[in-house]
């Protein structure tokens, strides 16, 4: 990072999403592919969302029309990053969304999970997709970093998913000119999935409705 150094703020992530990331992390749900695609449908809902939004602000799309989400594999490192041009987030945003459960699926799916107590949570999994933190499923580390469109700041998220995570802003050079990065540091039994073979196989398998197309790129070793 250049420029001055920016502040870190430490935030404890609401009781819910906690117990919920707890779930991921010591999940025995074997079908840990689930997470690619939800972090894939993540990106392109968000570039469904800037879409509507250029509808009134077309200035939005300008130097950079059509949508596009990039998966980045690198092996050597053991890391998979999923990137999309789509609406971003703003500080605000990455709070909200990724700190707290707004969504109702996933309120859905820890009820379903308490009603179930003492049995298995596993297959609840597989059942409702349970979003962004299943990438706790195969990552100890997850870093998103993310430009709002038509915003002139970027801010960056990290957590390792233990109950809390850290905000801060990073140079726009640091971050994707428009949209999000999300980068998985993969767990060592979850490699695989910075692998060509693995990953193409999964988007085939669970991607392949996905409106917006998807490159995919091998990170020189
Ligand atoms: P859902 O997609 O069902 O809302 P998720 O857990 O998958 O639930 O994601 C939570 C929220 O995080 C999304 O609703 C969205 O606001 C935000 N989000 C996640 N990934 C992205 C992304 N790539 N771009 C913009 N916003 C995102
Ligand atoms: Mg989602």
């Amino acid at each position: 990072m250049s420029g001055a150094e920016k502040s870190v703020e430490n935030h404890v992530f609401e009781a819910d999403v906690a117990r919920l990331l707890h779930m991921m992390v010591h999940s025995v749900y074997s079908d840990k592919d689930v997470f690619l695609r939800e972090l894939i449908s993540n990106a392109a809902d968000a570039c469904e969302k800037l879409r509507y939004e250029a509808i009134g602000r077309p200035e939005l799309l300008s130097e950079d029309p059509s949508a596009r989400i990039t998966l980045t594999l690198d092996e050597e490192n053991g890391r998979v990053v999923i990137e999309d041009n789509g609406i971003g987030m703003s500080r605000n945003d990455l709070v909200e969304a990724l700190g707290t459960i707004a969504r109702s699926g996933t309120r859905a799916f820890m009820d379903m999970v308490e009603a179930a107590k003492g049995k298995d949570g596993a297959q609840l999994i597989g059942q409702f997709g349970v979003g962004f933190y299943s990438a706790f499923m195969v990552a100890d580390r997850v870093d998103v970093v993310s430009r709002l469109a038509g915003a002139d700041e970027a801010w960056t998220w990290s957590s390792d998913g233990k109950g809390s995570y850290t905000v801060s802003q990073v140079d726009l050079a640091d971050a994707p000119k428009r949209g999000t990065r999300v980068t998985l540091h993969l767990l060592e039994d979850a490699r695989t999935y910075a692998s060509r073979w693995t990953v193409e196989r999964i988007v085939k398998e669970q991607s392949g409705h996905v409106p917006v197309p998807i490159d995919l790129v091998e990170k020189p070793g």
